[in-house]
């Protein structure tokens, strides 16, 4: 039985290596086209500034360590051209002899990623792309040619634009990064995001969103509003496409994302041929029908899952959340499942609730504050998405919420779940808990709340805001047309309050909270802003962006 796999990194790897411990005796060849193969592509943006410094760090195996360890015949440097269904062969082009070959196959395995998308404008040539060791060593050479005094531009402000903004900025080099849309990582509601961007603006990043590039001179790059950013070096990092032509040419399926199709086995239309990773669109968890998820984990478990398959098990792949989490200059920021704006373009009813706790408890020193926005069902309380955003503790609560969300949980089920404390590493009450108890007040009408982008027409429609901080938290900064009545002194001015609709908002809601629970037992109709002025003072921000 002999297996062939098209691509030797995170779903070609995974495969054969399982493959091997399942089956002692399977032929397993390995066709890849770059010079290195289990190359730690997620690392690529910080060997470019020697925060890792050493390349092999960056090489996880070779050809060798694999045949040593696994008997794997893997072939680099070695470019699959055609393959062909029928006859059961593909066509393998030597890159260092040009010499052409054939190669029989039982099963195929296509783990070819995704290429990056390419902008049709002049002199889109002169821009680099990041895809694998070697585009990283023409960046670092360019990048450290070019100096510190050098000026860069990197179009797209998704996860690899942002590291490599960030990784040129640690390199002192003057960085511009252009953003298409209103905020960076679009998978991110603006409010959520608007932390990090802020944070990378703050570290030097000159950050330009809402921008079309238009043009790629020799020195500079040229927006379509006229605008033109000198640029010594320029980066295109607009996304990446499925690199699916092989597949395409072999008459295999293609879904509508135009990504290639499998069934829950990683088959492609053909039996015999499998797929797995960038190349391949997955069955999204919350949403209907297919979506593109190119991430490292996806790409692992579904390459290990073709061994499966192979080996006869039976097996079938979970549909994806899309868990992602990226950090720059100490602020991370990650996300599971949907995001607001994401339910709202599919149609799916949802709550969302907003906190501001702290990453530990607040006594023990060190804690900051981790900002999470949580989507729910508004009938059943089951967990829909969660966003986060802190210098401290985004990535395990986001980790806990994707492991509650693909358990089925509700937003109840967050108040029930044990969490490992101790004052350096949570709070009795994790921010978790937290959620689950604002989830659940908020789920079971105990405290009604309005988002921030409902809180205009909610005055428009004749609500009055009392901001209910302090008169020193309130001369710092309010939302327009907020009157200032502290927590404390609200059961005092009840008389003012009594027949008229009011929104309550504090700085992170909490207070809110307890004010609303004050107001409604005078029976005044009270919502509560989620998340208080922090959030809306968030969402202000992106929205001047
Ligand atoms: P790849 O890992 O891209 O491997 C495909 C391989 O196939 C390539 O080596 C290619 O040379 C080879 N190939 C293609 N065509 C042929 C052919 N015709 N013949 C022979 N070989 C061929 N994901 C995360 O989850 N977290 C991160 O932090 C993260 N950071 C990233 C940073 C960067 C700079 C990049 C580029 C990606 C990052 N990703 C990250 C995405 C992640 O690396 C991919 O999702 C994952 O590697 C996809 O695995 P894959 O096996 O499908 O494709």
């Amino acid at each position: 039985m002999k297996t062939v796999i098209i691509g030797g990194v995170a779903a070609g790897m995974s495969a054969a290596t399982r493959l091997r411990r399942l089956k002692e005796d399977a032929e397993i060849v390995v066709f890849e086209m770059s010079p290195n193969v289990s190359y730690a592509n997620c690392g690529l943006p910080y060997f470019v500034s020697d925060v890792i410094s050493n390349r092999s760090d960056l090489l996880l195996q070779t050809p060798t360590s694999l045949y040593n360890r696994f008997r794997l015949d893997v072939r680099v440097g070695h470019k699959v051209t055609k393959i062909d269904p029928a006859a059961k062969t593909v066509t393998v082009l030597n890159l260092d002899t040009q010499e052409v070959s054939e190669h029989g196959y039982d099963n195929l395995v296509i783990a070819t990623g995704a290429k990056p998308r390419r902008l049709d404008i002049p002199g889109i040539d002169r821009a680099l792309t990041l895809r694998d060791v070697v585009d990283a060593d023409r960046v670092k050479a360019l990048v450290h040619d070019a100096g510190p005094q050098a000026k860069a531009v990197v179009l797209g402000a998704g996860f690899i634009g942002v590291e490599l903004a960030e990784n040129l900025a640690h390199l002192g080099v003057d960085t511009t990064l252009v953003q298409r849309g209103a905020s960076i990582l679009s998978q991110f509601d603006a409010e959520m995001v608007e932390p990090l961007q802020a944070h990378l603006v703050a570290n030097g990043v000159k950050l330009i969103t809402n921008a079309t590039p238009h043009e790629i001179t020799d020195t500079e790059v040229v927006l379509a509003d006229g605008r033109r950013i000198h640029a010594d070096v320029v980066f295109s990092a607009t996304g990446v496409v499925p690199d699916n032509a092989l597949a395409k040419d072999a008459g295999l399926k293609l879904g509508p994302t135009g990504g290639l199709w499998v069934n829950e086995r990683q088959q492609t239309s053909d039996p015999s041929i499998y797929a797995a990773g960038d190349a391949v669109e997955k069955q999204s968890e919350l949403t209907p029908g297919a979506a593109l998820v190119p991430l490292a984990n996806l790409a692992n478990r579904h390459g290990r899952l073709i061994a499966d398959a192979i080996a006869g098990k039976a097996t079938a792949a979970h549909p994806a959340l899309g868990s992602i989490i990226i950090g720059a200059f100490g602020v991370g920021a990650a996300i599971t499942g949907l995001s607001e704006k994401a339910a709202v373009k599919a149609g799916i009813a949802h709550t969302a609730i907003h906190l501001h706790p702290g990453s530990h408890a607040g006594y023990y020193p060190g804690a900051k504050r981790v900002s999470l926005k949580v989507l729910f069902d508004p009938e059943t309380g089951r967990l829909l998405g969660a966003q986060g955003v802190g210098m401290d503790g985004v990535d395990k609560r986001i980790d806990v919420l994707a492991t509650a969300i693909r358990a089925g949980m509700t937003v109840d089920d967050l108040m029930d779940l044990e969490l490992a404390y101790s004052p350096q590493y949570g709070s009795a009450k994790d921010p978790i808990n937290h959620a689950g108890y604002i989830g659940n007040n908020v789920l079971h009408g105990t405290t009604p709340t309005i988002q921030w982008h409902e809180l205009p027409q909610a005055l428009a429609n004749g609500r009055i805001l009392v901001d209910v901080r302090t008169e020193k938290e309130n001369g710092a900064g309010t939302i327009p047309g907020a009157i200032n009545i502290p927590v404390d002194a609200l059961r005092d001015h009840l008389e003012e309050l009594v027949g008229q609709q009011v929104v309550v908002t504090c700085q992170v809601g909490q207070r809110g909270h307890t004010a609303t629970q004050i107001l409604r037992g005078h029976g005044i109709d009270v919502v509560n802003l989620s998340g208080g002025y922090v959030t809306w003072k968030s969402a202000q921000d992106a929205l001047a962006r």
